[in-house]
């Protein structure tokens, strides 16, 4: 039976993502510090592997090994030039492992830099560079893309927009990072959930999300029930995605570690489910063992 569309398959519920690249890479042997992105042309067989390891756990879609593929983070590795050749192979790779049987995003992260006035970033050029990023994963085969980490409402909207004009109708998803702030969430640029929600719904996603951030296991339910309560106020359409950490970042020496193992993620994922989150990956701290621990748990009742 051919592949649903992407957005079709979302919609029939219970669509799993996969978890953390980073800390996968470092196991595999890359150095810390090491460019991520640039590994889709120099080692891909490593980026490969991790995206079959998530496979192997259950995950529906892999996410391209892109985060920091933009000009501007690929600039400060001096691969600013290598934005088309770095995105379209990251998403051959992901294409490769995934094979047709599931799907794949094309993973968009923050420029690492803040628009004008706060920063040096102009609009317009920030825009032709998320532009860029998008066209390039989606001519290496990306089924859609996923807009990630975002903390500036500003940054996101260019970001949405960009991906939109280069998707030809592909579906969109696009998540920020918030943190308990008081009783509710807040990015770091002080954007609160509602008005997170209420601008990415307007700006016509698939999908609204949160990923990463600084909260606990328990704190990430509460947010996914603000954020489906948020987002179903706006639009009966529009899908609900998370993916949280492996709980709550703490620091030993000099190392930041994640402790929460996959059955304790595995049961936040389960309560996450429940609030009316059908979409649920991993982020920071998370492996292939965190995404089976969901994939047994939910699927059995999914
Ligand atoms: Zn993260």
């Amino acid at each position: 039976m051919p592949k649903a569309a992407l957005l079709e398959r979302i919609k029939r519920g219970m669509f799993l993502l996969d978890g953390a690249m980073g800390t996968q890479l470092i196991a595999r042997g890359v150095d810390v510090g090491t460019c991520n992105d640039y590994l889709n042309v120099s080692s891909p067989g490593i980026v490969c592997d991790v995206h079959r390891d998530y496979v192997q756990a259950g995950s529906d879609a892999v996410i391209t090994n892109t985060f920091g593929a933009n000009e501007y983070a690929l600039a400060r590795h001096g691969l600013g030039e290598q934005v088309a050749d770095i995105n379209k192979a990251a998403a051959q790779i992901a294409r490769r492992a995934a094979t047709e049987q599931r799907y794949v995003l094309g993973d968009i992260g923050p420029s690492g830099d803040f628009l004008e006035p706060l920063g040096r970033l102009k609009a317009d050029e920030l825009r032709d560079a998320f532009a860029r990023q998008a066209e390039s994963l989606l001519a290496g085969g990306a089924d859609g893309l996923l807009i990630e980490t975002m903390t500036a409402l500003d940054e996101v909207t260019i970001a949405v927009e960009a991906a939109k004009s280069a998707g030809s109708g592909l579906p969109v998803l696009a998540s920020m990072s918030f943190d308990k702030v008081g009783d509710s969430f807040k990015t770091m640029m002080g954007v609160g959930l509602e008005d997170a929600a209420a601008k990415l719904v307007s700006l016509g996603v698939e999908a609204v999300g949160f990923n990463c951030g600084t909260a606990t296991l328990d704190e990430y339910v509460a947010l996914a029930e603000k954020l489906v309560s948020a987002v179903s106020k706006l639009s009966d359409e529009v899908i609900v995605f998370a993916e949280p950490n492996a709980g709550k970042p703490q620091q030993v020496e000099d190392e930041v570690l994640y402790k929460v193992s996959p059955e304790e993620f595995a049961e936040a994922a389960e309560k996450i489910h429940n609030a009316g989150v059908s979409v649920i990956g991993g982020c920071c701290g998370t492996s292939p063992g965190h995404i089976e621990a969901v994939a047994k748990r939910i699927r059995k009742t999914a």
